[in-house]
């Protein structure tokens, strides 16, 4: 029975749209950390990046780590290629329990499907795209 591997897709050739809000997270992808805008003020992560804290509308912001991810929902996707083989890619969105809130939309990828689980720990990786790293993960 072949065991089926999730793949990240291939995003070599995608151009990650960037701007002010969302630049940092891009710089610090650049250097393989993970990073997440946090309000100075009140502590919540404003995910996805915005001028704003929705909770309290202040404008300050740090860049901080959010620990250690784990699958939130996932879905598992099997794409037939020209050769006649089936790439299985799997999107899923990561929250982190450190990061009260947050849902990462990302890939899991060298990951075998039995093992991909609602609630299963994550480690980063990256996925080299056009002008960016795009963040991945394999279960643990
Ligand atoms: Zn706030």
């Amino acid at each position: 029975m072949n065991i089926e591997i999730a793949t990240a897709p291939d995003v070599r050739d995608v151009d990650v749209p960037k701007d002010a809000w969302t630049q940092p997270f891009w710089d610090a992808a650049e250097r393989g950390e993970l990073l997440l805008p946090r309000c100075v003020n009140c502590g919540h992560f404003r995910w996805p990046p915005g001028p704003f804290c929705p909770r309290c509308r202040s404008q300050t912001v740090a860049w901080t780590a959010p620990g250690a991810g784990q699958i939130y929902s996932f879905t598992i996707l099997r794409e037939k290629k020209d050769d006649g083989s089936v790439q299985v890619i799997v999107p899923a969105l990561i929250a982190f329990p450190g990061a009260d809130g947050v849902r990462l939309i990302a890939s899991i990828a060298a990951t075998p499907i039995d093992h991909i689980n609602i609630g299963a720990s994550v480690e980063l990786s990256w996925s080299p795209a056009k002008n960016a790293s795009i963040p991945i993960f394999r279960v643990t």
